[in-house]
């Protein structure tokens, strides 16, 4: 399985973690907003392959974004 470069899309910093995306909307929805994100952001439906949205920020220039993460990953 291919793994996340973790960078950034504007100036390829390493992006920092911020947790996954789908906590902040709480336990009793936990797939919503994976759905949302196919619509949205182009993000993969990826929950039945074991990988979970991430929010990520770069810390070099301020750029927030989402990334798809496998959750066999070590970047937690
Ligand atoms: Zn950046």
């Amino acid at each position: 399985m291919k793994r996340w470069s973790n960078r950034c899309q504007q100036c390829a910093a390493a992006l920092d973690d911020h947790g996954r995306y789908q906590d902040q909307f709480g336990p009793y929805a936990p797939y919503r907003p994976i759905d949302d994100l196919r619509l949205t952001n182009g993000i993969p439906q990826d929950a039945e392959l074991h990988r979970c949205v991430h929010q990520a920020y770069c810390p070099q220039c301020g750029n927030a974004c989402l990334v798809s993460v496998a959750e066999t990953s070590d970047w937690q």
